[in-house]
């Protein structure tokens, strides 16, 4: 046969699945890899599904979605942001985050076009750049400066082939927030060189410090910024698949085009458990949103306590400690976390060479779980100092 695609062969394959590979055929693991809610859908979600099925309503939708949704995400926008987006044209509801970010890069990049993104990042983002024709220009941030992108260094990576910012607070993996003041000097750049900015704000509930600032709210943002946001992550309805996308009606347009080809449309049972969401489900994102903000606090505190300095995450539901005082890279911590002590965490170096260094540990799971996790790391850390180490299993991998 001839070979695949050139662009599809020169990207590795996503450091996370290999880890979770070995942990799934494991017994006995205590899991801080997963990035996805422990919690299973509020009921009167499903239940809303369950009423829909016994209608029939079981054929496809328009491709933007159902109407209902996108007004009803339009009057939330209007309500929580003071956004104003037409549901006809300005909204598109897409198969997660994860196909509208696909779509929107797709919709506006020329082959060669430069995408800058600050690291670390979510692991599609290079990617998507890369099989949308773009070229993906990273950009490294700290954790002396909170994981927050220098809009400096983003002014310094503008190039004539700049096309378009990537930008994503809170952030997964380092659970990073913006500030106001950085997101209208990283407008402003956009605003000099004409840029679109592709705002994923996927965690923006799950804000813990201070208040998320929605991109669009940026004087100056509204018309070049592409809005993607979903029911993934604050309702805990990651396999329902849904998202949606808000931004200017030509950019709406031309993504609708491309999943009018590709997907048609997204599932409608997700549509509707998204609608039942967005309308009544804010007190079960408030719970839930208690409830990682608890975690949060035993794992910053429990990871900070065993010599892993870990930054204090304003959102999402990641920690992103540092493991270099135990003089292992990233990668060898996490391998040898596995075999030697059953826990599973990401190595940093997954989301971006400036990640190395750290592992990303996911609070979505039980505060049970969490203390078991933190009691075997110490162990682990402890035996690392006491330079009393096994042979590493890690070998195996
Ligand atoms: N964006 C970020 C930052 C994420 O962390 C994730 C999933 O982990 C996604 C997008 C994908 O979300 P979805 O389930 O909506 O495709």
């Amino acid at each position: 046969m001839k070979p695949i695609s050139e662009v599809v062969k020169s990207i590795p394959a996503s450091g996370i699945r290999r880890f979770f590979d070995i942990v799934s055929q494991m017994k006995d693991v205590v899991s801080l890899g997963v990035g996805e809610p422990d919690f299973v859908t509020p009921w009167h979600i499903r239940e809303a599904v369950l009423a829909s099925l016994e209608r029939g309503e079981t054929s496809y939708t328009s491709n933007y979605g159902t109407l209902e949704l996108r007004q009803a995400v339009a009057e939330y926008l209007r309500k929580h942001e003071g956004l104003s987006y037409d549901p006809e044209n300005q909204i598109l509801i897409t198969v997660g985050v994860s196909e509208g970010m696909d779509l929107a890069l797709r919709a506006i990049l020329n082959p060669g076009d430069e995408v800058i993104v600050p690291e670390p990042c979510y692991v599609s983002y290079k990617p998507c750049v890369s099989f949308a024709g773009g070229v993906p220009v990273p950009i490294p941030t700290t954790a002396d400066a909170g994981f927050r992108v220098d809009p400096r260094d983003i002014a310094a990576a503008v190039t004539p082939k700049t096309k378009a910012l990537l930008i994503s607070y809170p952030s997964n993996p380092t659970g990073a927030t913006a500030t106001r003041e950085m997101l209208e000097e990283i407008v402003a750049i956009a605003r000099k060189h004409d840029l679109y900015i592709i705002s994923d704000e996927i965690y923006d509930r799950l804000t813990y410090i201070g208040t998320h600032t929605c991109m669009s709210t940026i004087d100056g943002a509204y018309e070049r910024t592409i809005l993607l946001n979903g029911f993934s992550k604050a309702y805990a309805m990651t396999g329902w698949r849904i998202a949606y996308a808000a931004g200017q009606p030509d950019v709406i347009e031309a993504m609708m085009k491309i999943h009018q080809y590709t997907m048609l449309c997204a599932p409608r049972m997700g549509q509707v458990a998204a609608l039942r969401a967005i309308t009544h489900a804010q007190e079960d994102t408030e719970r839930m949103i208690e409830q990682y903000n608890e975690r949060r606090r035993v794992i910053v505190k429990g990871l900070n306590d065993i010599g892993l300095h870990c930054f204090t995450p304003g959102g999402a539901f990641y920690a992103f400690p540092s493991v270099k005082s135990t003089g292992l890279t990233s990668d060898e911590f996490c391998e040898r976390l596995l075999w030697e002590e059953n826990v599973a965490v990401v190595p940093g170096s997954a989301f971006g060479e400036c990640g190395e260094g750290h592992i990303r540990c996911s609070y979505a799971t039980s505060l049970d779980k969490i203390e078991l996790a933190i009691e075997r790391m110490a162990g682990f850390v402890a035996k690392l100092k006491r330079g009393n180490v096994e042979p590493a299993d890690a070998a195996r991998v």
